[in-house]
């Protein structure tokens, strides 16, 4: 089979990046999480006092100097900048709204997209994020758009910060993924939105099992028709 890509969008906290893993797993090919991406870029310009939600000329040179590269340790996905581990670090919840701020500017977009083609050259690749079927990878050989209610997808991710220790509420949460849903539909470059032939899973009712069945025979069957 030639190499191929698929693309997994949709909005925040809808089990992109667990089902993603898992699919890429499966299916033995690599697994890129663009959204981690994003949040390196955020966590250095906070990290280094510069605001991420303005296109300055401190931002942009900034950002030349960051070397983002995914490694596996012990079977596990890390993604590095500069050549420091900040897999923990990236999810922190002000980091999400830096991630969203940050990934409204177009040239970092730019910047972002040219190193996510160049990851998937030569190679199949599953790659997920907001706009990887329609941007990205318009040409995606399978398309999918995973969501699910904000208030199921809220609860999910307030049961896993609570798991972590994290001390947010589940109102907290919710309001700070509403407003980055907001924005990231809202933007005017590459906004999230479902590709016009991505498959709509909706996981609302679903528990987690019965959403990785649903996507792998799903994908199962678009990649049967592959030569
Ligand atoms: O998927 P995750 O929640 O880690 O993404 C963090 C933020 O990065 C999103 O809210 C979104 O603003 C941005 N993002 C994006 N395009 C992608 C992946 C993530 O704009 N392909």
């Amino acid at each position: 089979m030639k190499p191929y890509v698929v693309a997994i969008d949709g909005p925040a906290g809808a089990g992109k990046s667990t089902l993603a893993k898992r699919l890429a797993k499966e299916l033995g090919i690599a697994y890129i999480d663009t959204g981690a991406m994003y949040r390196a870029c955020a966590l250095y310009a906070i990290e280094s006092g510069i605001n991420p939600k303005v296109d300055s000329p401190e931002l942009r040179s900034l950002l030349e100097t960051a070397e983002i590269d995914f490694r596996t340790v012990k079977e596990e996905q890390k993604i590095f900048l500069n050549d420091i581990d900040v897999s923990r670090e990236i999810r922190e919840p002000h980091i999400s709204t830096g991630a969203s701020d940050i990934s409204a500017l177009p040239f970092v977009r730019d910047m972002l997209v040219t190193m996510q083609r160049n990851l998937a050259k030569g190679k199949s690749v599953l790659m997920d994020g907001r706009d990887i079927g329609t941007n990205v990878f318009p040409d995606a050989q399978v398309k999918v758009f995973l969501t699910a209610d904000v208030a199921e997808r809220a609860n999910r991710r307030f049961l896993e910060l609570q798991e972590k220790g994290d001390p947010s509420t589940y109102e907290q949460v919710l309001h700070e993924m509403t407003a980055r849903d907001e924005q990231d539909k809202n933007r005017e470059y590459a906004p999230l939105r479902q590709a016009e032939d991505a498959y709509l899973l909706d996981t609302t009712q679903m528990n987690l099992e019965e959403s990785f069945q649903a996507l792998f025979q799903y994908t199962a069957k678009k990649l049967q028709h592959l030569d």
